[in-house]
């Protein structure tokens, strides 16, 4: 007999008795219209802007919130109208096991938390979105696709840009190539802050450095963009600010060796403005300028053609297209696989620049 027959014949019940809790939290999924979401972690990127986006998403909603800081608990009640049974802290998020209402932990903690929790997460039986940079290693990054993999969980990582239209138009140009070859790349990702050593991105314990946070944007973008993969890195890093800068990079200037001869120009920082995806070409060029930014990416092509498409909310068509992902049972569009990709790459750009600026291939398992 079919499982599915099974279940049907033996009743709610019965089934309910007999299946394991993975089999009856998927069972319980392919009748939800949407999927819950609990953030982990609510700091600054929770609060100001995931939390808000729920108001946006028609696939996903905010159903719970894990967090060590408990006077926090009653804004994020009041706000969101979470209850109680769906609150839980670090220690005890394990027990969300047995609780339906959520299918998804959203890890929004520092960097060098993301392995710990993605894993917790996964061994509870929930899908697991988190943050990027996806890890600080690349053996961390394996240990959580593992695990989710094991706890046939869905990973993904919040790459939002890879949700935004603009962005998918010039990915489709790196597999078209309307403009021909590309011959070379600019990727730049940078804010100005910080200004004493505070904040865990200044620090190297919880992941910090710019590479890691505005880094990847360049990485990623710059991957996406020529639609390959980098097979060198050279880099070197500049401290302006050693007072804060004594632990990690504040600005990183790198390139990226492709295996077709081109280069992509990639610099990143903390005390920098720079937001540009750019694409020499052999017929032409395309540039996204701000290429990251929450709102108004958009950019232009040398014939003159708009990169403007209109998105009310990156936040929610990202949670949106990986809450259908889950729905539908397919793959997510920026899976652990990619993000680990970006965090090979940053090592790489953390070995060349330790050493020197020297050529460091980038090894692929
Ligand atoms: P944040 O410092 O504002 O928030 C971190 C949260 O983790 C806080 O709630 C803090 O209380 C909690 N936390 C738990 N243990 C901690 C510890 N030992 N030390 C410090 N904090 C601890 O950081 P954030 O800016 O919200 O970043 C969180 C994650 O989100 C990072 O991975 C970051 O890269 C990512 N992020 C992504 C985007 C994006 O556009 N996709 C934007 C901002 C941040």
């Amino acid at each position: 007999m079919k499982r599915r027959t099974f279940i049907k014949n033996s009743g709610a019940l019965g089934a309910s008795l007999i299946l394991p809790i993975s089999c009856k939290q998927s069972e319980a999924k392919q009748r939800k219209k949407s999927i819950g979401v609990a953030l982990v972690g609510l700091g600054y990127y929770s609060t100001d802007l995931l939390g808000p986006a729920f108001s946006h998403t028609e696939n996903c909603h905010l159903a719970g919130i894990v967090t060590g800081s408990p006077e926090k608990i009653p804004a994020w009640k009041s706000k969101y109208g979470i209850p109680d049974k769906n609150i839980y802290n670090y220690e005890n998020m394990s027990d969300a096991i047995d609780n339906p209402d959520i299918d998804v932990f959203y890890i929004v903690l520092p960097n060098g938390m993301h392995a710990e929790y993605t894993i917790k997460a996964a061994e509870a039986g929930k899908h697991v979105w988190c943050e990027k940079p996806m890890a600080v290693t690349v053996q961390e990054c394996e240990a959580m696709i593992a695990a989710c993999k094991k706890h046939k969980r869905q990973l993904t990582i919040g790459y939002r840009m890879q949700h935004e239209p603009n962005t998918q138009t010039i990915m489709q140009f790196g597999k078209d190539k309307p403009y021909g070859n590309i011959q070379n790349i600019t990727a730049e990702a940078a804010f100005k802050g910080w200004s004493d050593k505070s904040n865990w991105k200044v620090r190297k314990a919880l992941g910090g450095g710019a590479m890691y946070d505005m880094g990847v944007y360049a990485i990623n973008g710059a991957r996406y963009m020529a639609q390959q993969e980098p097979i060198a890195v050279t880099a070197r890093h500049v401290i302006e600010r050693p007072e804060i800068f004594d632990e990690v990079d504040e600005t990183t200037i790198f390139e990226l060796e492709f295996a077709d001869g081109s280069m992509a120009k990639c610099r990143t920082s903390f005390n920098n403005h720079w937001n540009l995806l750019r694409a020499e070409c052999e017929n032409g060029w395309y540039q996204l300028e701000p290429m990251q930014s929450y709102t108004g990416v958009r950019g232009t092509t040398s014939d003159e053609r708009p990169l403007n498409a209109p998105i009310k909310n990156q936040q929610a068509k990202q949670m949106d297209d990986d809450a259908l992902a889950i729905m539908n049972d397919t793959d997510p569009l920026v899976s652990g696989e990619e993000g680990l990709k970006d965090v090979r790459i940053v090592r790489a750009v953390y070995e060349s620049g330790a050493n020197g600026g020297k050529r460091v291939p980038i090894v692929y398992s």
